[in-house]
């Protein structure tokens, strides 16, 4: 039992339960892990009492301590913490309050061990101060707490140099903790800075106020990490994006001690994530398919065009090859060109022809580029596409509008020229000929202009037709324009090839046409050129076709011809009269000769026809048959025949003049001339300057110009009737006259052709046509003249038929006014009625 102080002894003796109280206290006290201790307010704490503890915790007993000059607490105190805990222990004594110290203390043993000693100043029984309290080893805590402290130190560096914000708050929002990062992060110089300025961080921070929301959500967690993106507000103004990672700190009964948390600059990223969005708001909106492929080029992204386009959805393609698309159509250079410009270029556009999951093929333009990794590595190929089924679709009217002749559909010059390139490099390769023919229609012109257009339109479209199945599917129809048709026949074995294809293109062409319910008829001139033996070059080969056309047409249309060199010669010269037509006409170097005409009943010369000649200055007199034809061509009749038309006027004024009254003069006119609306008038005028009677002038028409528009005919041939004129048709029989027209036509004559009276003796049928006409004629009511009466036996033959008239070298060739008055003065004319007389009894 230890000894007991003086007045714990008194009072224990006082009562039962004082001492009862006084036994649980030993007990207590003695029973501590530590030591209650009672000592002298000196400067050595000389010990007064001390509990049972003091053993274990300094090795020595209490009996070693108390009343013990020569061990006081003072030795026992580690002598480098004597002094201060001796200052703070008087300080507090001073003061009259509590202490509370650690230091160390050396055992018995000599162990160094840290204690903390809390203690208190009261006065004793005796009155005089003694200090009282309770000293306990803390040696294993302080081990613990150094460590503590420790990693404290580390928490706080990275605190401070974390490069995340790093923050404490208390529940209304005010900073307990914030880090430089977090300062700099909001804008602020320091965190001592930040935490002065911002309170009410929710509303001031915070620019979405929704956040509040989360924030409450937050408040109410039991310490859950909660992340949440925000934009926040800095302090001069400008925002950022941040992400903060933070949770409630709560103790364990759960009372709320503070909000803490990290803050992350997130401005960048989201901005990236903003152009992110952007890019595929772009990429799924785009109206061009797009395909994403990976660096093996497998697709790894398509957008909503690509499976509206292919028919194909995202999923039935991810993996794939874009290869799958393939029509198989696109020639393997395009892909082999594809790849390599990928390589050099790192992009392609171009055309390729793709499938549609339906199988349908279409074509697509594509442009690919490819992405590079930062090492140069192929990551991903980009292809966008539009189908272009519809631009090629009417790249092909244009291409078809480009090539054809939209009247007839035949392919037009332009793509002839492309043709007939071919063909000749088909026809040199296998070695064998090739035929290219120009048809030019006959009378087309006349049709055009007195029908009008829609007439020669369906015209050209029906004879197109049937060129078109006149001739192989390999031969080339082309229209060159106008009423000029190319058929090309490539490979054929020799000219007779071409001979009879032409034979049957006349017989074709010829037969009659039904346009706007009305028969029409023409023919064509065709000239036939032969590939390599005439020409070599296109431009030639065309051109000597032209050459041998206008031959054809020279040798009275609805024919062929093949191109010789002679024909180049005849062509040369043509050339050379065109222009010396134009200046004879302004040199008056052409002249009339007038041919009398007589009249079989009477045997008197009743008049002449107007017969033009050139009196050329070095070929001489030529004949009308060489120079008319350029004349028409060229146009240079219409002037041609304005002087023919003046001078037979002037001379029939002029006869008249000198007493030769009865005469009449023909005159023949072109197709020009008389289709032209001025001529009723131009010759009204001349006869007016002249003085003469319309009933003096008979004017001849052909046959095949009255007859290619019949309406149009019976309208020019009132206009000129009206006015006392007559009519002729001149060269009768040589066309396809209809009867039911010439029924209608206001003329008095009909002019059978010298082809038909030449042969009447000895060709039957000729001499029947003679009959027929002068029968036809006289039914009509027209009077009949032959022209070209040669022979006694010729006359003697159409008198017998009863023709009226007749004109011809028997009488007189054609003459020069002087010589052809002196004929008609002579008294004793062959021709007088006597010599008709002598004639008529052959
Ligand atoms: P055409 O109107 O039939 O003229 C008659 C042609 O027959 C004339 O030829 C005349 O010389 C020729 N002839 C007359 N009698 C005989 C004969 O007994 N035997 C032979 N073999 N021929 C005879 P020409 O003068 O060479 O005229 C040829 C054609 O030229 C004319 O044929 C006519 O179509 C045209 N022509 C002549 N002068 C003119 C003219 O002023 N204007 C127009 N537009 N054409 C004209
Ligand atoms: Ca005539
Ligand atoms: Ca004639």
């Amino acid at each position: 039992m230890p000894p007991l102080s003086g007045r714990q002894r008194r009072t224990s003796l006082h009562t039962a339960r004082a001492v009862d109280r006084t036994r649980v206290l030993d007990t207590l006290v003695n029973n501590l892990e530590g030591m209650v201790y009672r000592c002298l307010d000196d400067t050595r704490w000389t010990m007064i009492f001390v509990s049972q503890g003091c053993t274990a915790l300094t090795g020595h007993t209490p009996a070693d301590i108390l009343d013990n000059a020569t061990l006081s607490w003072a030795d026992i105190t580690h002598p480098d913490d004597r002094p201060w805990v001796g200052d703070h222990i008087r300080q507090a004594v001073s003061e009259g309050r509590r202490f509370s110290l650690q230091y160390r203390i050396l055992t018995r043993g000599g162990d160094l061990r840290w204690v903390i000693e809390r203690g208190i100043a009261v006065p004793d029984e005796q009155g005089r101060m003694v200090i009282e309290g309770f000293i306990e080893d803390i040696t294993a805590r302080k081990v613990t707490l150094d460590a503590l402290e420790h990693t404290e130190l580390r928490y706080r560096h990275i605190f401070e140099y974390a490069s995340e914000g790093i923050f404490q708050t208390t529940q209304d929002g005010h900073y307990l903790a914030a880090n430089p990062a977090l300062a700099r992060l909001y804008g602020y110089a320091s965190p001592h800075e930040l935490m002065a300025d911002l309170s009410d961080i929710e509303s001031r921070l915070y620019i979405d106020p929704e956040r509040r929301d989360v924030f409450r959500h937050i408040m109410e967690t039991r310490g859950e990490v909660i992340n949440f993106e925000s934009e926040v507000r800095r302090r001069d103004g400008s925002r950022i994006w941040i992400s903060e990672n933070a949770h409630t700190v709560r103790d364990a009964s759960g009372r709320f001690i503070c909000y803490e948390g990290t803050v992350q600059d997130i401005s960048e990223r989201r901005h990236a994530e903003e152009h992110l969005r952007l890019l595929a708001t772009v990429f799924s909106n785009s109206n061009e398919a797009i395909i994403v492929t990976d660096g093996a080029n497998r697709i790894i992204a398509t957008n909503q065009a690509f499976t509206k386009l292919t028919g194909y959805t995202q999923e039935e393609v991810a993996g794939r090859d874009p290869s799958m698309l393939s029509a198989g159509r696109t020639p393997r250079d395009v892909y082999r060109e594809m790849w390599a410009s990928l390589e050099s270029t790192g992009a392609w556009q171009g055309e390729l022809w793709d499938r549609r999951k339906s199988g349908e093929p279409y074509p697509k333009w594509l442009s690919i580029s490819l992405v590079r990794d930062e090492h140069g590595q192929i990551q991903n190929y980009i292809g966008s596409f539009i189908d272009i089924s519809e631009l090629k679709a009417s790249e092909e009217r244009i291409r078809h509008l480009a090539h054809h002749d939209p009247l007839t559909n035949l392919p037009n010059r332009f793509s002839l020229n492309e043709k007939l390139e071919q063909a000749v490099g088909f026809c040199t390769r296998k070695g064998v000929q090739m035929a290219l023919m120009l048809i030019d229609l006959d009378r087309f012109k006349a049709i055009n202009d007195t029908l009008g257009h829609h007439v020669g339109d369906e015209l050209l479209v029906q004879v197109a037709k049937r060129l078109s199945s006149t001739v192989r599917k390999s031969d080339i129809v082309a229209r060159l324009g106008g009423d000029e048709f190319v058929v090309v026949l490539p490979g054929i074995d020799s000219p007779a090839d071409a001979a009879h294809v032409a034979d049957k293109i006349v017989q074709t062409v010829s037969a009659p046409y039904l346009v706007g319910g009305q028969e029409q008829r023409t023919s064509p001139s065709i000239g036939i050129c032969i590939y390599p033996d005439d020409a070599t070059e296109i431009g030639d080969l065309l051109k000597n076709a032209d050459m041998a056309m206008y031959h054809a047409k020279a040798k009275g249309r609805g024919n062929y011809q093949f191109f010789t060199e002679n024909m180049n010669a005849a062509i040369m010269r043509r050339i050379a009269l065109e222009s010396e037509l134009r200046v004879g006409l302004e040199r008056g170097q052409f002249a009339l000769h007038y041919q009398p005409q007589q009249d079989l009943r009477n045997g008197r010369l009743v008049g002449v026809e107007a017969l033009v000649r050139w009196q050329h200055p070095v070929r001489g007199l030529i004949p009308p048959a060489e120079f008319i034809p350029v004349a028409e061509e060229t146009g240079i009749i219409d002037a041609l025949g304005d002087w023919v038309l003046q001078e037979a006027l002037r001379q029939l004024a002029e006869w008249r003049a000198r007493g030769l009254t009865e005469l009449r003069m023909s005159i023949n006119l072109s197709t020009g001339q008389f289709l032209d609306k001025a001529l009723p008038a131009r010759v009204d005028a001349l006869l007016a300057r002249h003085g003469l009677a319309a009933g003096l002038i008979d004017l001849e028409v052909t046959e095949s110009v009255s007859m290619a528009s019949p309406d149009e005919t019976i309208e020019v041939m009132r206009a000129l009737t009206q006015r006392g004129l007559s009519l002729s048709i001149d060269d009768f029989g040589t066309g396809y006259s209809s009867l039911a027209y010439l029924k209608l036509f206001p003329i008095r004559t009909l002019k059978i052709d010298r082809s038909f009276v030449k042969d009447i003796e000895t060709d039957p049928s000729d001499a029947d046509i003679c009959d027929v006409t002068v029968l036809l004629a006289h039914k009509l009511g027209l009077e009949v003249v032959a022209e070209g009466v040669e022979t006694e036996a010729q006359l003697k033959f159409l008198r017998s038929i009863g023709c009226e008239k007749i004109q011809g070298y028997l009488i007189s060739r054609p003459l020069p006014a002087d010589q052809l008055e002196a004929l008609l003065r002579q008294p004793a004319q062959p021709w007088s009625s006597g010599a008709v007389e002598i004639w008529l009894s052959h």
